[in-house]
């Protein structure tokens, strides 16, 4: 036996089957399936194949064992003590999603889907990918499953993440770029779907976050709930009750929605989702969907977005690759709605703030979107005060961003760089 937590020990099924959106995807008034013709069979195909085999014992066993020996399953729960201490209140607990394979949460649910789409009997995968971490995860479990992986990436990503699109093409991926509308992850969605469109019959589509016609919010959530289930089952190991405050960064919302799924019931705790706040709360300078965005349909889903008053999709502006999106998943629109979730954003400064602090409080470096949740737990702490805890999704690690952000910090450059030895 290994030393898995007794939550990763329980039958995987606890995860799936709970809070079902009402039949077609609904979520209250988000979510739904608003797409061509041409994608409602395929759409339905994939719900009645992923309704059976989420109650399947040999799939759920299989997704289980390889969230355990390929993933890394559980990841660890760390109680950031010298950054508490910096923040002045609470208690900060970290769930070290940074450890799983690939160096981010994304690969739960590349798993999932790809384990789903074998079943299926598709052969070929298509994704899009904004910051790169999805397309190395699905990159990573088609090289696993033997499956043929074709990535699309807008051409301005693929410039800030250079690194990634030589990753995903070592582990055999083909890698397509965008280039047209703002060059960013929209428009990488759009060039998905249209190659799905055109071999529904040997081809799935990988989507990588809580986004997109039903069932793919449904799906992402429960393959990404395994984050939240092992962190309460830890936090209760560390302190005997679920935690005050839930922090997680928001782009498309996978990790957050992952991380808050189990607290949901309890209305305790505070469930609190940190957007991008680029330069600027104005048009075209950030991402921070709850901060100016109105209801629309964008991608298959009826969700906030960021839009001017003729429904145009105005362009985002943020630090980081992975939140840098117009659209946020419908769940959290019908979630922030109802009053259960609340938003916030941190700014490009903050989080860079955030990327440093981090590292030299804990040495953890963080992914760029993940130091938007922590600059803003560092908020939630101080509010809480000493008796308080908060747990923060530590989504990725930062080693990604390293080289994007290196001109940021001029004055850890080497002063002798360039010189020869
Ligand atoms: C992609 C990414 C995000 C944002 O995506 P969500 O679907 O909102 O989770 C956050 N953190 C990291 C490390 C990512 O790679």
């Amino acid at each position: 036996m290994t030393s898995r937590e007794p939550a990763a020990m329980a039958p995987p099924s606890f995860r799936f089957g709970r809070r079902d959106p009402a039949p077609g995807g609904w979520f209250g008034e988000f979510g739904g399936r608003f797409v061509p013709e041409t994608l409602i069979a395929p759409l339905e195909e994939l719900e009645a194949r992923y309704f059976e085999l989420r109650s399947d014992p040999a799939f759920l066993s299989e997704f289980d064992r390889l969230l355990g020996s390929f993933v890394g399953r559980p990841t660890p729960l760390w109680e950031a003590t010298r950054f508490a201490e910096a923040c002045g209140g609470a208690r900060v607990f970290l769930k070290r999603e940074d450890l799983a394979h690939t160096g981010a949460h994304k690969i739960n649910n590349a798993l999932g889907q790809a384990l789903l789409a074998r079943r299926m009997g598709k052969r070929r995968i298509v994704a899009e990918t904004g910051a790169g971490q999805h397309g190395v995860a699905t990159a990573t479990v088609c090289a696993l499953l033997g499956l043929e992986c074709r990535v699309y990436m807008g051409a301005l990503d693929m410039e800030r993440q250079a690194l990634n699109v030589f990753r995903m093409r070592l582990l055999g991926a083909e890698v397509v770029g965008v280039e047209g509308g703002g060059r960013t992850l929209k428009d990488a969605i759009n060039e998905a779907m249209r190659d799905w469109v055109g071999r529904i019959d040997d081809t799935a589509y990988l989507l990588g976050s809580a986004l997109g016609p039903h069932p793919y919010p449904l799906m992402v959530r429960e393959f990404q709930s395994v984050i939240g289930h092992e962190a309460r089952a830890q936090i209760h190991t560390a302190i005997g009750r679920d935690p005050d405050a839930v922090v997680a960064c928001v782009g498309g919302g996978s990790n957050a929605i992952g991380l808050f799924d189990p607290f949901i019931e309890n209305p305790k705790v505070q469930l609190i989702g940190v957007e991008a706040g680029g330069t600027a709360i104005e048009p075209g300078r950030h991402a921070a969907r709850f901060a100016g965005g109105t209801p629309g349909v964008l991608q298959g889903t009826r969700t906030l977005l960021l839009q001017d008053e003729h429904g145009n999709i105005l362009s985002t502006d943020s630090v980081s690759a992975g939140l840098d999106y117009a659209a946020v998943g419908p769940e959290h629109a019908m979630l922030a709605a109802s009053g259960r979730t609340t938003y916030a954003h941190a700014s490009d400064a903050e989080a860079l703030a955030a990327f440093q602090d981090l590292s030299r409080l804990e040495g953890l470096v963080p992914a760029l979107e993940t130091a938007h949740g922590i600059a803003h737990a560092r908020v939630v702490a101080r509010r809480l005060g000493p008796d308080g805890v908060v747990l923060v999704n530590l989504s990725g690690r930062g080693d990604k961003d390293v080289q994007s952000v290196a001109s940021r910090f001029p004055e850890l450059g080497t002063r002798d760089e360039g010189d020869a030895p």
